[in-house]
C-alpha cells in the first residue's frame, strides 16, 4: 500500500475532546446542551445509530432526551411532539431518525422541525443557507468529509474534486461544500458517462455511490486523494465502503478505510451541530 490512511477514529476523537471543552465552558455560563433524539420503530440499524449518537452526548457532556416511539405511531402525534420541542428551551437540538416507517412524509416531518434546531442540517431552510453561503447548519456526514480533509492539511483550494453519488444528505451537500472551499467539482451519478475518465482527472474522490467496492484503484490517477462514504456489506456480510480499498490504496496518495474513516466523524460533526445551536441559542458569541 502507498497511500497514507486517513484514521477518522483519531480525528473523531479530537473533534469530540475540542467539544467537550466547549461544553464545559457553557456549563460554566448555565447552558447545558440538550439534544432529542427520536427514534419511530424498531430498526435495528438505527437502534445502534442512536445509541451511538447517545454514547458520544455523554462524552461530551450534552443532555440527551431519547423519545422511541413505536412504529405505529401516527404522523400526527410526532409533529406534535416536534412542536413541544421547538418550544422546550432545554432542548438546542433536534434529531429525527431517518428513515421513518413508510406512513409518514419525511419531508413534512424535517419542515416541522425548527431550523435554529435542526443539528442533521435536512431542514431546506440550512440546505438554502450552504448554498448561498449564508451560516446555518450543514449535515453531519458532508461536513465530516470536510473536517477529515482539512484535518489531514489536503488543499481543495483549486483542486479537481469529482463526488460519485447526488444524494440530498450526501452528494449534493457535500458538493457544495467543496465549492465554498474553491474545488472545481464535478458530481457524477447513475447517468455519468464514462465514469473512469471523469475519475481520472480528479486529485480527491468522494464515493457516495452505495454500492459495495465500486470503485476500483484502475480508475484513479497515481497520487488522488479518496474519501470513501460508503458502508455496505461485501458478499461475506463484512463492512466495507463504496470503494476498493486494496485496488485504490496502490494508486491514491491518502484513502480513508471503512469502518474507521467517514463514519466516526458523522457523529462528532452531529455533537459539532449540537454544542453551535446551544451557542447560538444560548446567545453566546
Ligand atoms: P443514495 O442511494 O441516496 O445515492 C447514491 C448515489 O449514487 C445516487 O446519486 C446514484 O445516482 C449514484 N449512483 C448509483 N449507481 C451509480 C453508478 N453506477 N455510477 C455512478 N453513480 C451511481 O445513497 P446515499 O448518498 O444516501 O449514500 C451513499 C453511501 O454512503 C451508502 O453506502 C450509504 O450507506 C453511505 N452513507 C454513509 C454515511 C456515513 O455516516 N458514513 C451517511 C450516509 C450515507 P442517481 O442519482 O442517478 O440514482
Amino acid at each position: 500500500m502507498s497511500a497514507e490512511l486517513i484514521d477518522g477514529k483519531l480525528i473523531a476523537a479530537s473533534i469530540k475532546d475540542e467539544l467537550k471543552e466547549k461544553v464545559a465552558n457553557l456549563m460554566a455560563q448555565g447552558i447545558t446542551p440538550g439534544l432529542a433524539v427520536i427514534l419511530v420503530g424498531d430498526n435495528s440499524a438505527s437502534q445502534v445509530y442512536v445509541n451511538n449518537k447517545k454514547k458520544a452526548c455523554e462524552y461530551i457532556g450534552i443532555k440527551s432526551f431519547s423519545y422511541e416511539l413505536p412504529a405505529t405511531t401516527k404522523e400526527a402525534e410526532l409533529l406534535e411532539l416536534i412542536e413541544a420541542l421547538n418550544g422546550d428551551q432545554t432542548i438546542h437540538g433536534i434529531l429525527v431518525q431517518l428513515p421513518l416507517p413508510k406512513h409518514m412524509d419525511e419531508q413534512k416531518i424535517i419542515l416541522k422541525i425548527n431550523p435554529t434546531k435542526d443539528v442533521d442540517g435536512f431542514h431546506p431552510q440550512n440546505v438554502g443557507a450552504l448554498s448561498i453561503g449564508l451560516e446555518g447548519f450543514v449535515s453531519c456526514t458532508p461536513a465530516g468529509v470536510i473536517q477529515l480533509l482539512k484535518r489531514s492539511h489536503i488543499d481543495i483550494a483549486g483542486k479537481q474534486c469529482v463526488v460519485v453519488g447526488r444524494s440530498n444528505i450526501v452528494g449534493k451537500p457535500v458538493s457544495m461544500l467543496l465549492l465554498r472551499e474553491h474545488a472545481t467539482v464535478t458530481i457524477c451519478h447513475s447517468r455519468t458517462k464514462d465514469l473512469t475518465a471523469v475519475l481520472r482527472q480528479a486529485d480527491i474522490i468522494i464515493a457516495a455511490v452505495g454500492i459495495p467496492k465500486f470503485i476500483h484503484g484502475t480508475m484513479l490517477k497515481q497520487g488522488a486523494v479518496v474519501i470513501d462514504v460508503g458502508i455496505n456489506r461485501d458478499e461475506t456480510g463484512k463492512l466495507c465502503g463504496d470503494v476498493d480499498f486494496e485496488s485504490c490504496a496502490l494508486q491514491a496518495s491518502y484513502i480513508t478505510p471503512v469502518p474507521g474513516g467517514v463514519g466516526p466523524m458523522t457523529i462528532a460533526m452531529l455533537m459539532y451541530n449540537c454544542v453551535l445551536a446551544a451557542t447560538n441559542q444560548g446567545g453566546i458569541i
